[in-house]
């Protein structure tokens, strides 16, 4: 038996198709022509941060069992005769990229992997680590597609979910979705945490809003999960076909953890805690800022308008509270906030004047001349203002994002175990 894994990346465009379509399409024919696909096949996101990408940065792969190397040429021609059929060549930012490596994944290849999740590479750091593999490589126009196809093979799974998707008929592509909003409802009920994001309050999430081959993808802990979901879905237009991937989203494979704001670069994807510097503001277009501070640097924090009631807990925080971020760091410099854990709260207080015997609240008699009470009369000169202590309104915990705004690679809540959320 031989192994070959199969890695494929870039070949659509806003306009439409879907790497994960191809995928499906090439896997199906394949099995047609007697080949042994092994497990289910990968759907792997990248940098959400990359330039060139066209969406949500997924990159696919899976690998096939081969009784003879004589048949390695059909496969390829197979794979990338449907590559070049389907692609959305035409898009000058399509640059598709198929790799076909023999033999194992090494630890160098899962560290390019991790790499491309986290930071940027280029189309050349690609070719090194090909050649250092002694795989193969295949590309159509500058084959930028090479960086995620590569990646996408050697992406470490040791954390995982599956997402099932279904496919519309060609003819129906860019036209409304008809998707059963209460059999939708109903699944997550009788599915969920199993499946998890499927709705945002009494929104429909399965649904993608591109003219793209998807009619909804499910995602979930098991195959068996996401199969069960599907099945209670009721559409009122037909699948073309389904296909379910074992994929590394919602895994937070994409966060690093660090100690020092300093260490933090642009485009890169993190966990750090420090303290709240100053009173979170809002700015027009309903987004939400705070800078958090370490004894390194500060770093900016956003929650923008798409994270809805998300804004409201950040919008409650105070100098001074210990918290924990989760995002990724944009063009701006400023960090996107994905989850953040509230560690303490800083007890915060207010002066107010004091009572008067007869009970109602006193005025300031003057700078520095004590309060009088505009009720009774009486005067007091020494005392000062009181402190009080204000009854913060948030607790300790997990926050985070609705799923209509969550990163492909963002972990929710749900799937945070042992942790107090
Ligand atoms: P979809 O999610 O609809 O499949 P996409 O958002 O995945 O589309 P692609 O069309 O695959 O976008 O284009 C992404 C391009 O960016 C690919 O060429 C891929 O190789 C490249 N790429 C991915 N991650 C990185 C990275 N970390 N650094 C540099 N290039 C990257």
């Amino acid at each position: 038996m031989y192994e070959l894994h199969v890695g494929i990346d870039d070949t659509d465009s806003p306009e439409g198709m879907c790497t994960t379509y191809i995928t499906c399409v090439i896997i199906e024919q394949l099995k047609y022509y007697g080949y042994h696909v092994s497990s289910y096949p990968r759907l792997i996101r990248l940098n959400p941060f990359a330039k060139f990408k066209t969406r949500g940065n997924g990159a696919t792969s899976f690998m096939l069992r081969l009784n003879s190397i004589s048949q390695i040429g059909e496969v390829k021609n197979i794979i990338l005769n449907k590559v070049e059929d389907l692609s959305c060549l035409e898009n000058e930012n399509t640059n598709p990229g198929v790799v076909f490596l023999r033999g194992p994944i090494t630890d160098e290849l899962e560290s390019f992997a991790i790499n491309t999740i986290r930071n940027i590479m280029s189309i050349e750091d690609a070719k090194t680590m090909i050649q250092k593999l002694n795989a193969e490589y295949y590309i159509f126009k500058n084959g930028r597609g090479i960086i995620g196809a590569l990646a996408a093979i050697g992406c470490p799974l040791e954390d995982y979910t599956f997402e099932l998707l279904s496919y519309r008929l060609p003819e129906n592509y860019g036209k409304k979705r008809n998707i059963n909003h209460q059999s939708v409802i109903s699944m997550d009920e009788k599915t969920y945490p199993q499946t998890f994001d499927n709705l945002d309050g009494k929104y429909m999430a399965i649904a993608p809003k591109t003219p793209c081959p998807i009619l909804y993808g499910i995602r979930g802990e098991t195959p068996d999960a996401v199969l069960k979901a599907h099945y209670l879905v009721e559409t009122q237009e037909p699948i073309e076909r389904y296909c379910i991937f074992q994929t590394n989203q919602h895994t937070d494979i994409h966060l690093q953890k660090i100690n020092e704001i300093k260490n933090m670069q642009k485009y890169g994807c993190y966990i750090v805690s420090g303290e709240v510097k100053d009173t979170p503001w809002y700015i027009e277009g309903g987004h939400v800022f705070f800078k958090l501070k370490d004894d390194s640097g500060i770093i900016e924090c956003a929650a923008y308008e798409p994270t809805k009631e998300f804004r409201k807990i950040v919008k409650k925080l105070q100098p001074g509270d210990q918290v924990e971020v989760y995002g990724g760091i944009g063009s701006q410099g400023t960090l996107n906030l994905e989850k953040i854990k509230i560690k303490s709260l800083t007890p915060v207080f207010f002066e107010e004047n004091p009572l008067c015997i007869c009970g109602k609240r006193m005025k300031s008699a003057g700078k520095d001349k004590g309060f009088k009470c505009s009720h009774c009369g009486e005067k007091i000169r020494e005392k000062s203002k009181i402190s009080k202590k204000i009854r913060r309104k948030i607790t300790p915990g997990f926050y985070e994002v609705p799923p209509s705004a969550r990163r492909h690679l963002s972990k929710p809540l749900i799937r945070l175990k042992g942790e107090s959320t």
